[in-house]
């Protein structure tokens, strides 16, 4: 290969989408990954499941509604199944809530979500200050949760948002609340999963003859050089005109005091540490028939929290017992693939305590603990395979994804603006899913930033050809 164009840090989405455009536009492209795998947090598991399933990303959200995924999906040839709107069903202590109990809840949380959201669009530029939690709001004496006829149930049912959120309700700043932009609506999941998608993605990139990919090696530092970047992995050193750096903001946070030379500046380096890297974590139980009720009915179950006050959770049976549990069932009708095969979304709290225990421990747990809320007529077999992730540990993300804006003095959306702007006259360019900020923490915010960057040093690159 030629002199390198761009070398681009990073093989999840962000990476492959910038090294495919910038590949087609006749540039020359090294990628480099530290995973022996390509995808990052795309991961598509298939060791013991009926069908692949996404421990990573799993849905591209807001698909009719503008996703720039789907045009990239339809371009690659990838078929897509748009998901159907399915029941779902919440458990409270005692069992199944009635229709109009669990209507109530929702209707509650909607309310309370949407004054927040009014409190944060009419705020005043010292009130709501910006270390005031949106949990200040939801558990306002006045609020739709408290007033409740069961106030505690209706504030562990708020703990829903947790999920998407990857954090907890004392996080998440009351201030921006609904200031993002993300793609909403229908959701679409690809035919067998995320990683081959990206995969496809970056195959596009190689299939130019423009592009490398070195799987496998680490970059350890980026260095400014005149008129370049040189980048040192534990393999090798490599030169080009520019580089892009896809690094999870995890990974930035332990990793960018020395990784960069020279360093970067202060401001950047405070908004790397001040904003937050949530915790989302999958746990996956393949049954060999699906025996929760209702199964071909209902998509999603949430099982509010049995367990309340005996201090800390001890055992996983505790763990899950004391939170708020977010599952869906795949044997629902939401896809037209129906499989017997549940999958906890574990917010924080339960995230963190399951993490103490092994798989086994809790794959019994977990088992238990449905056969104990559904409470069916026979005891059911025990699952065929289970799978729980830890990106909170993996030493390559560090974490689910950015979370909304959190608590702080200064805290603003404007910080993932400044983690997206480029240094070093244009050639270290930042991208990934914490560097869009309208839509970080998706799939669509990695692809944007993806092509952002590409785009941008696409121009700079005729600019110094051109002087
Ligand atoms: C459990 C979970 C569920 C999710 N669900 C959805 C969903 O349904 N829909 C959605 O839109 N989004 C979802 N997301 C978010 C989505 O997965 C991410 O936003 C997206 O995959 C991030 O892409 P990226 O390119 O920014 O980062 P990554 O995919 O993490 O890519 C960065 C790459 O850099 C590599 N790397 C790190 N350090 C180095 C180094 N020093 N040298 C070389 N390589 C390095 C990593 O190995 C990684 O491959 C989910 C995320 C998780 C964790």
């Amino acid at each position: 290969m030629a002199t390198l164009d761009t070398i681009i840090i990073g093989a999840g989405w962000s990476g492959a989408v910038a090294a495919r455009q910038l590949a087609q536009s006749g540039y020359k492209v090294l990628v480099l990954e530290a995973r022996e795998r390509i995808g990052g947090r795309a991961r598509t598991h298939t060791e013991g499941t009926h069908v692949p399933v996404d421990l990573g990303c799993s849905f591209i959200h807001g698909y009719k509604e503008g996703n720039p995924t789907k045009v990239i999906a339809k371009e690659l040839g990838v078929g897509v199944d748009v998901t159907k709107p399915t029941e779902s069903a919440i458990y409270g202590a005692n069992g199944l809530l009635d229709a109009s109990a669990a209507n109530d809840l929702r209707d509650r949380l909607g309310r309370a979500h949407a004054t927040a959201r009014n409190t944060a669009l009419n705020s005043t530029s010292l009130l709501p200050s910006s270390t005031t939690p949106l949990s200040a709001a939801f558990f306002d004496p006045d609020s739709a949760l408290s007033t409740s006829s069961t106030p505690s149930t209706a504030t562990a049912f708020a703990r829903t948002l947790e999920v998407p959120f990857g954090a907890v309700l004392e996080q998440v700043s009351l201030r921006w609340t609904g200031w993002e932009d993300n793609f909403a609506g229908s959701d679409a999941a690809p035919h067998g999963g995320f990683q081959p998608l990206v995969e496809r993605v970056l195959a596009a990139a190689t299939h130019t003859g423009n592009t490398r990919v070195q799987l496998g090696e680490t970059v350890l530092r980026i260095q400014e050089e005149q008129s370049g970047v040189n980048v040192s992995t534990d393999k090798g050193v490599y030169r080009a005109a520019t580089v892009i750096c896809t690094i999870p903001l995890g990974v930035l946070k332990r990793d960018a005091a020395h990784l960069f030379e020279p360093k970067l500046p202060v401001r950047r380096t405070e908004t790397i540490q001040g904003t937050h890297v949530g915790i989302l974590e999958k746990l996956v139980l393949t049954y060999s028939d699906a025996w929760w009720p209702k199964a071909g009915t209902v998509g999603s179950f949430t099982f509010l929290p049995s367990r309340t006050g005996g201090g800390e959770p001890k055992t996983a049976d505790d763990v899950l017992a004391s939170a708020t549990l977010v599952v869906a069932s795949f044997a629902g009708p939401s896809l037209p693939r129906q499989h017997p095969t549940l999958l906890f979304y574990l917010s924080p709290t339960p995230a963190l305590g399951l993490a103490k225990f092994p798989l086994e421990e809790v794959t019994d747990a977990a088992h238990a603990f449905l056969t104990a809320r559904f409470q069916p007529g026979t005891q059911p077999a025990k699952p065929t395979s289970s799978v729980m992730t830890d990106w909170h540990k993996d030493p390559l993300a560090l974490g689910a994804t950015t979370t909304p804006s959190i608590v702080g003095e200064g805290r603003s959306p404007l910080d993932f603006a400044e983690l997206a702007k480029p240094l070093w006259g244009g050639r270290l360019g930042f991208a990934g899913e914490h560097a869009e900020m309208n839509h970080r923490g998706s799939v669509a915010g990695a692809v944007i930033s993806g092509m952002r960057e590409a785009e941008r040093v696409n121009l700079l690159l005729t600019k110094l050809a051109e002087a």
